[in-house]
């Protein structure tokens, strides 16, 4: 098929699924601290209603759904993610209360009060930490939870190159403290917070992307925008290497109040 009439932002997009969906995760995280992140959250049982936003191809939810009893709706922008999420809950015979849909985290398709737990790993940053804690609210219950996965500084300096790296990809990364106060400021208590061990970025998340690389790049011989991706994934994936005692990603969990 050509391509010659597709504007390069839907020729991104395109290559962006491709290469995402060829690994089980589209971010940090592991089934370990999916199920560490939930320990902190109570009060759940059949009736519960539950959102994962950004779920991507629904590794983690199908976790979640593992360890609780209720109905969850994952939602992520790309339509191709979600075939592959409702695909992997039927697999795992979870269609009846695990359902992916298409939308976006900006404008959700609950009521107001709804549900009982917001979940969203390595995915609020698309709309803003503090937009998401802020706007995701009216569709929680009072007392339920939030709990979601954040890239943070762990110290209050850190090398030019990755200050750098950041500012350019999320300006609003920022101290654990920092990210703490701001999700007391949106209304809700802090309950915990935890940093995500090293394996959920090497072990789940840039290793299973290596042999995906050599296969995506052989299938794509000759796109320049599909060898830069990998390139940038390559580099995303040295930097984490050489300045991961200066940040990560960090599991915040409040209850709103
Ligand atoms: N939670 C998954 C995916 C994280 S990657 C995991 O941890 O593996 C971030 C996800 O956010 C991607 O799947 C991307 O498609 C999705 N996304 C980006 N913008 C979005 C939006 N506006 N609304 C919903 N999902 C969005």
């Amino acid at each position: 098929m050509s391509n010659e009439n597709k504007s390069i932002h839907e020729f991104d997009y395109q290559l962006i699924c491709d290469y995402f969906s060829r690994i089980e995760r589209q971010g940090p995280g592991s089934p370990e601290v999916t199920v560490k992140a939930l320990s902190f959250i109570d009060k759940l049982n059949e009736t519960s209603k539950i959102a994962d936003l950004g779920c991507g191809t629904g590794g983690q939810t199908m976790v979640l759904a593992q360890h609780t009893q209720g109905s969850i709706v994952g939602l992520d922008l790309f339509p191709e993610f979600i075939a592959l999420f409702n695909k992997n809950a039927q697999l795992q015979h979870l269609q009846d209360r695990v359902k992916g849909i298409q939308g976006s985290m900006d404008k959700l398709p609950f009521k107001a009060e709804e549900l009982d737990l917001i979940w969203s790993e390595g995915a609020i940053y698309n709309i803003g930490f503090e937009r998401g804690l802020r706007e995701w609210k009216t569709f929680l219950k009072k007392g339920a939870y939030i709990a979601v996965s954040e890239a943070t500084w762990f110290t209050d300096e850190r090398p030019d190159e990755i200050t750098a790296f950041w500012q350019d990809a999320y300006p609003e990364i920022d101290t654990i403290p920092a990210k703490i106060a701001k999700m007391q400021a949106c209304g809700y208590i802090p309950v915990a917070s935890f940093i995500l061990p090293e394996n959920c970025w090497v072990e789940h998340y840039y290793k299973p992307q290596i042999e995906a690389q050599k296969v995506f790049l052989q299938q794509h011989k000759g796109n320049k925008t599909a060898e830069e991706l990998v390139a940038n994934e390559r580099h995303e994936a040295q930097l984490y290497a050489k300045y991961k005692e200066f940040y990560g990603y960090v599991f915040y969990i409040g209850k709103k109040l």
